[in-house]
């Protein structure tokens, strides 16, 4: 399989070149060359498989060219290790609970799979991947490469900038996971990653990769729970939708993947919170980023959403099929925690920020069908990941689950730097 550059589809790389490069020279991003379809049969064992069993099979049907059947196998493995529960809300409605991973949320998904096809594709010379974050990236990927052979993680954080539990999950795993606490801003950590990706000098003695949320390697593997989703609906005759909650779209277009590959699911909600681009464009706008907003969903406050292209390659660029099929939906903040109260009061479930704008899209876009449909919306973070809003939103008091609270306890242990980029240098050169 080869993979094309959505700027360019002419522009061809294999699979190694896509995944350790991560974006294409053009600054396209990678889409494999065919989409296969999954056999009717597939679908009609579905609720017999587990979890990875299905994994095998779709995962298998994209990178048979390139991987054994073994690898395949080991890579499914490594990334499902945790559930992603179906659980029924109100009557036709279900959360797709996608935060059972090691930092709560879906983006471990991405991250596992990730690490496993890095050290699987590397040769040789160890794989060293840079990481420049304000919390989340940092702790997703951390978790996701820990203990993953040939592959040694360097997470640059500004320090006194992210919240201590975040710093907590990068900064207390050792092994091949480094964290370098940088006397600087977000940006400037940034701008060091990016300077050292352009350093030939580096790149000639050292192998330098990025896990980037748009390498194919953290997207393609989300296309997994929306099979698991739908062969774990009890009814299947209704029309489905799916709700994702939605910042750079990798998410929502895994799912647009799946229903390519033959997932029977009518529609999707693009829901998002006045960060809107995206649903502007969906009303008939033209796409047009903007600066961000800062909202309680703030996972999802993005203006220029890197993964918009992709949703136009799914469809082979028409943009009447690709608003045919998804809908767009936004929210306030004050809706959001209205959501959240409403769904507490009446069902006595809990929704995180993100999980509620994707079940206010849901139900709005279920409201105005004219016959009932059964609809699924993703719940993508825990919500004691954003304890404060849903404490205050709903005056109740969440328990930290074990696996962050284990976190709490441990030391921290990282190098120090200043805003220097040579310092960095030498730091790398010294590894
Ligand atoms: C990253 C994130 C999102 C947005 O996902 P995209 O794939 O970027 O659209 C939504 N919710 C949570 C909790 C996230 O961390």
């Amino acid at each position: 399989m080869k993979y094309y550059s959505t700027n360019n589809a002419d522009y061809k790389v294999d699979l190694k070149e896509a995944v350790i490069k991560g974006l294409a020279p053009d600054q396209g991003l990678y889409m494999p060359e065919k989409i296969p379809v999954l056999p009717a049969d597939f679908f009609d064992r579905l609720p017999g498989l587990s979890f990875r069993e299905m994994g095998y099979e779709i995962i298998g049907s994209l990178f048979s060219d390139d991987l054994s059947q073994q690898q395949i196998n080991s890579l499914v493995d490594h990334t499902l290790t945790f559930d992603a529960p179906l659980v029924q809300v109100e009557e036709g409605v279900y959360s797709l609970e996608l935060f059972h991973g090691p930092t709560l949320a879906f983006k471990d998904f991405g991250a596992r799979f990730c690490s496993k096809l890095m050290s699987m594709l590397q040769d040789k010379r160890d794989l060293k991947v840079l990481v420049a974050t304000s919390g989340d990236t940092g702790s997703a990927v951390a978790n996701g490469f820990f203990g993953v052979d040939g592959v040694e993680v360097i997470i640059l954080y500004p320090s006194g900038k992210v919240s201590k539990l975040q710093e907590k999950q990068f900064t207390t795993l050792g092994g091949n996971i480094r964290a370098i606490e940088v006397a600087g801003v977000f940006d400037d950590c940034q701008k060091m990653v990016k300077q050292a990706f352009l350093d030939p000098d580096l790149n000639s003695k050292m192998l330098l990769t990025s896990a980037n949320s748009i390498n194919i390697a953290r997207w393609i593997p989300q296309c997994l729970y929306y099979f698991y989703a739908y062969s774990r609906l009890p009814k299947k005759e209704r029309e489905l939708v799916f709700s994702v909650p939605s910042g750079n779209f990798g998410n929502l277009a895994a799912g647009i993947l799946a229903e390519r590959m033959g997932l029977p699911i009518s529609y999707f909600v693009a829901a998002t919170n006045i960060n809107k681009v995206v649903p502007d464009y969906l009303q008939g706008e033209n796409f047009m980023a903007k600066p961000s907003l800062q909202t309680i969903s703030n996972s999802m406050d993005v203006g220029n959403p890197s993964n918009f292209y992709r949703l136009l390659a799914l469809f082979g660029n028409d943009e009447s099929q690709l608003k045919e099929k998804v809908k767009g939906y936004f929210y306030t903040d004050d809706m959001t925690r209205q959501a959240m109260l409403k769904v507490k009061n009446q069902t006595g479930y809990t929704m995180d920020p993100h999980g509620a704008v994707a079940y206010l899209g849901l139900k709005d876009f279920m409201g105005a069908q004219p016959a009932p449909c059964t609809g699924i919306f993703l719940e993508t973070a825990h919500p004691g990941k954003f304890r404060n809003v849903v404490e205050d939103t709903l005056s109740i008091r969440l328990d930290l689950p074990d696996r962050l609270q284990a976190f709490m306890e441990k030391e921290k242990k990282v190098d120090k730097m200043e805003n220097d980029y040579l310092e960095f240098k030498k730091y790398l050169l010294s590894i």
